[in-house]
């Protein structure tokens, strides 16, 4: 995948695709290598939480990375996600999370590495794979078992793609933060970023600025509903941008045209033709339609 797709950063959609682009690559195929280039991108058990390259911990005081804690030696059992992260599991036990941060991509390596290749596996058969991260927010985390990956997940919020009313009411009704920063929450519900908390937002009527604890029992429902619409609409738009990844000017194809208050401050309502307002809410841009969604 080019890592320049034409998109801020990758969210739950883009993530989506690339473990649909994954699974059918790596799932039965036995790792037989892995070459770390940069130990601090990888995180195991025995660091400092995060890892070297959040602690400020130099990563030449770390152990070196054994390969079975990177999958060599077992045969990959799953690509999963949830939320943003991507999982791969194996038949002798580890897992690895992969987190693309920012600029994070794992992709087939055909050729040389690049200087921001970190970490590239080879397999008994097929082309290598690698994880390439110029910005370095991103990382792949060493797990022990499967269970370990499970642990890790259900502290976080339930995936977003298939987020039910009564968990998002559950999990919110009681704050009085804005539903816009709760949405951001991962540990509420796991995906959502910017992009899509606006999608969201105004597909189903809601001021962003509305407090969590003000929406009316009516509206879980609704909201539940946009963001799965919004971001199964996302994966089918990234879908197209991943198969044509090869094109030169490294756009998404379909992105723009979807988005309806996402980047179109001061724009007309695609709906109502009302001017597009804008704010921040929990430090992030954030863009809605005054006549379209309205205040709890
Ligand atoms: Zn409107």
């Amino acid at each position: 995948m080019n890592p320049q797709m034409g998109l801020a950063m990758p969210e739950l959609p883009e993530v989506e695709c690339v473990r649909q682009m994954l699974e059918p690559m790596i799932v039965s195929r036995t790792v037989v290598g892995v070459v770390v280039r940069r130990r601090d991108m990888v995180v195991t058990p025995d660091d400092p939480p995060g890892g070297f390259a959040r602690s400020g911990t130099l990563a030449t005081q770390a152990r070196p990375v054994h390969p079975s804690e990177l999958l060599v030696g077992g045969t990959i059992t799953a690509v999963l996600r949830h939320g943003k992260a991507l999982a791969f599991t194996s038949n002798a036990g580890p897992a690895v999370v992969i987190h693309l941060g920012m600029t994070g991509s794992v992709h087939p390596l055909d050729g040389e590495p690049g200087t921001h290749t970190h970490l590239i596996w080879t397999f008994a058969d097929g082309v290598p794979l690698a994880f390439t991260d110029p910005r370095r927010f991103g990382g792949v985390w060493c797990l022990q078992s499967s269970e370990a990956l499970q642990h890790r997940w259900e502290a976080l919020g339930p995936d977003a793609l298939g987020v039910r009313a009564a968990q998002l009411r559950d999990r919110l009704q009681a704050s009085a933060r804005p539903i816009k920063v709760a949405l951001l929450d991962q540990h509420a519900v796991a995906g959502i970023g910017n992009i899509y908390a606006d999608e969201a937002l105004f597909r189903a009527g809601i001021d962003p600025h509305s407090r969590c604890d003000q929406l009316n029992a009516s509206d879980w429902s609704p909201l539940a509903s946009a963001i799965r619409q919004v971001l199964r609409e996302g994966i089918q738009a990234g879908g197209a941008s991943i198969r044509d990844y090869r094109r030169p000017d490294g756009t998404s194809g379909g992105q723009q045209r979807r988005l309806r208050v996402y980047g179109r401050l001061g724009q007309p309502c695609t709906k109502c033709g009302s001017q597009l307002a804008g704010s921040r809410l929990g430090g992030r841009a954030t863009v809605w339609c005054p006549s379209c969604q309205t205040s709890r």
